[in-house]
């Protein structure tokens, strides 16, 4: 059974459809990798999948168990946590008290304050503990929204564009963090423009042109499909 399934998903804005059917999973302590061109529809599922968007039709499934009707609160206490494409940080609060947020509202609560600590050194983000969120670079930023998505102690990850304003060496480091995280067992669902992370460290690939899938499967895979070549990756 998938952690994560997604059973022909439609959203329509209006006239436009955003997604049309889409089917996809995320199978437990994978990296699933959701690509596609601007206005694919990717950050549109993500909110299909936390719950910040319900669906004209179709159904969300975490851990076999329908989710569809639940709002983004319950659907955290299903172990679930995400990253925003535009950031979504507490500007005026430092660095350990977003998390801290996170954490409190997560189920190890006693002892959020030690799970912050343990996860700003994992993230190298010690230094910045006590700085205020709204002066950190974009790449810093982005981290700490992850690290904040990971207070909650999710099961299944969702990062929408963590990489965009990293520079190659943090997103070196922040590839080692997803493949450890993985191999820990949790979920991890990306969208990501860099391609080179995306084929370096997704199990799997979903690809999203205009509102569908036009393809899934492996990277090396995905990488030589013609289809995918004509509407993404060749340009
Ligand atoms: P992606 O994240 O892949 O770039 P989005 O999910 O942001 O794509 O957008 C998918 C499509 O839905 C685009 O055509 C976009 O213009 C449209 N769209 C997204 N959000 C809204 C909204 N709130 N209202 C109307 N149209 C929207
Ligand atoms: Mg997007």
């Amino acid at each position: 059974m998938a952690l994560l399934e997604v059973r022909e998903v439609t959203v329509a804005f209006g006239g436009v459809r955003a997604l049309s059917d889409v089917a996809i999973s995320a199978e437990q302590g994978r990296i699933t990798g959701l690509i596609g061109p601007n206005g694919a529809g990717k950050s549109t599922l993500f909110d299909v999948i936390t719950g910040l968007r319900r669906p004209s039709s179709g159904q969300v499934f975490i851990e076999g168990r329908e989710v569809t009707r639940l709002g983004p609160t319950r659907r955290s206490r299903h172990g679930l946590a995400r990253t925003f494409q535009r950031l979504e940080l507490f500007g005026r609060l430092t660095v350990r008290d977003n998390l801290l947020v996170a954490a409190e509202l997560g189920s190890n609560r006693r002892h959020a304050a030690e799970l912050v600590d343990q996860i700003l050194d994992r993230l190298g983000l010690t230094r910045l503990a006590d700085t205020s969120s709204d002066t950190l670079s974009t790449g810093a930023a982005r981290l700490v929204e992850v690290a904040r998505a990971l207070a909650a102690q999710p099961k299944l990850l969702l990062l929408d564009e963590p990489a965009a304003g990293q520079d190659p060496e943090e997103t070196e480091r922040f590839a080692d963090l997803l493949r450890s995280l993985a191999a820990e067992g949790t979920t991890v669902l990306i969208v990501e423009h860099d391609m080179d992370l995306v084929m370096s460290v997704c199990d799997d690939l979903h690809v999203l042109d205009l509102g569908k899938v036009i393809a899934s499967g492996p990277p090396e895979e995905i990488r030589r499909n013609e289809q995918v070549l004509a509407a993404y990756l060749g340009d």
